[in-house]
């Protein structure tokens, strides 16, 4: 879209922000070798979480996932996703391994704000009657075997530990959610307590997280899907893990294999942070949580930028006399517009000086806006280099337990979240890190494939997989 153009004469002092500048691109060098330290610190912190519950900054989540879809699931099945800045429900119409997905519908809404911060019972009536109103109108392209309920994937994107495929407690709320009276509750009973005030009778057949989610969506089209990494509003991994690889799943059979929920925006070890990072955490509702979510995912890179703007302006001027009451508000830059940014590739960049002017209020010259645009690619490069290092970090796990399976092979990587999905940059940053790190003979067999909604659809398989109606696997 045009953004409307203006002129403006500042007298900006932009040649003294350089050092700041060039400060701040060694703060946040991701050379390789700090790669290659990430990615071990990851590997080695999913094996200490494995080890003993609460071993490691990784919660290392058992899903009770322990059988992926094979394309046989049959049926009407609905999902529910709670995540990050939508809700959304979707119903498919599973036809078994020729049909597939006979029929599929979704609706989605943003999440109000201030649900973000209410009560528990107000979140999940919001939650009820939205899932309420779209089951009414179920099209006759979908169909139910008389006698049977309707049932539920639920993808609840926040950490949760299960109890069971189809019960789990929330441990904390993340991404800016402050909800009261969930944490410490079994996320399945809130939403059935929140069905019955409906009187909607339906039931919660896998509640799941949404890697877990898009990991079975994607395992629906392809065999060789390992892992899968949301990189969204918030951020998070999981994959398939041998059974007697988990010390601390002492009381189950040993053989067999299962999906593990890392939980990797808790991780926290060898990054390279700066103050802005620091003080962004400090000013968060969750000070010292989630460091590496708040270093790459899509909620915080728009803030550290602005934070770092800010600084910029006070101290040397960048925006000239610019009045900074906008850019003194936390959070009004968000990533979109960074990206945004990053696409001009004009001369006097005139987009960057429009969104600087619209977003944040300040005026700026074609000089303070290429420092802009290279204060955005330094925190967007971190950003994605270190996504990248984590990934490795994964896989390494994966073949160091057994030499030849990850590396030897095809294997894909699910990856699903707006930022992924929308920030060509950091894409491509991700990506140039997995093949540093890699080499490019292992690098050419892992494959990062783009799953998109897949945890939507993947939650309705594993519905479909623990159906309390449908015979499994006929
Ligand atoms: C949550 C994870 C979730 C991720 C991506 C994080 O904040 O803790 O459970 O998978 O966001 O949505
Ligand atoms: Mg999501």
């Amino acid at each position: 879209a045009a953004l409307p153009r203006f002129r403006m004469s500042v007298r900006s002092a932009a040649v003294s922000v350089t050092p700041l500048v060039t400060e701040l691109r060694k703060d946040c060098t991701t050379p390789l070798p700090l790669l290659r330290h990430v990615a071990d610190a990851m590997a080695a912190d999913m094996r200490a979480g494995l080890a003993v519950e609460g071993g490691s900054d990784l919660k290392m989540i058992l899903s009770y996932v322990d059988s992926l879809p094979t394309g046989n699931e049959k049926g009407l099945f609905y999902a529910l996703d709670l995540g990050g800045t939508n809700f959304r429900v979707l119903r498919v119409q599973l036809g078994g391994k020729e049909e597939r997905v006979i029929a599929t519908e979704f609706d989605q809404v943003p999440i109000p704000k201030d649900l973000m911060f209410g009560t528990s019972e107000e979140l999940f009536d919001f939650i009820a009657s939205g899932l309420a109103q779209f089951a009414q109108n179920e099209g006759n392209k979908f169909h139910l075997p008389t006698g049977t309920k309707r049932e539920i994937g639920f993808t609840f994107s926040f950490p949760v530990k299960q109890t069971a495929v189809d019960s789990g407690i929330l441990i904390k709320w993340t991404k800016g959610f402050s909800v009261s009276g969930t944490a410490g509750r079994d996320v399945v009973a809130c939403l059935n307590e929140a069905m019955e005030r409906l009187g909607l009778d339906m039931r919660v057949s896998a509640l799941v997280n949404d890697t877990v989610g898009t990991l079975a969506g994607a395992r629906y089209w392809d065999d060789d899907v390992m892992v899968a990494v949301i990189l969204g509003t918030g951020t998070n991994a999981c994959y398939v893990e041998r059974v007697d690889a988990i010390p601390k799943l002492q009381d189950h059979a040993s053989s067999g294999s299962t999906i593990i929920n890392t939980e990797w925006g808790a991780f926290s070890k060898g990054l390279p942070l700066t103050e802005f990072d620091r003080d962004m955490d400090a000013a968060s509702i969750n000070p010292g949580e989630q460091i590496f979510e708040k270093t790459i995912s899509g909620m915080y890179l728009g803030e550290i930028v602005r934070r770092v703007l800010l600084k910029m302006a006070e101290a040397d001027a960048l925006f000239g006399d610019s009045i900074l009451e906008k850019l003194s508000t936390p959070f009004v830059l968000g990533t979109p517009d960074l990206c945004a940014m990053q696409q001009d590739t004009s001369d006097d960049l005139q987009d960057v000086g429009s969104i600087l002017y619209n977003v944040a209020g300040v005026e700026s010259n074609p000089s303070a806006r290429k420092i802009v645009v290279e204060v955005c690619d330094t925190i967007v490069k971190r950003g994605g280099r270190l996504a990248g290092a984590g990934i490795v970090g994964i896989l390494q796990k994966m073949e160091e337990d057994s030499k030849g399976v990850i590396f030897g092979k095809r294997t894909v990587v699910a990856m699903d979240g707006g930022l992924y999905e929308n920030y060509p940059q950091y894409r491509t940053y991700l990506s140039e890190a997995v093949t540093e790190l890699l080499g490019d003979d292992s690098a050419k067999n892992v494959v990062i494939e783009h799953s998109k909604d897949g945890s939507g659809i993947g939650a309705a398989l594993l519905a479909a997989a623990n159906s309390k109606y449908h015979s499994h696997d006929s």
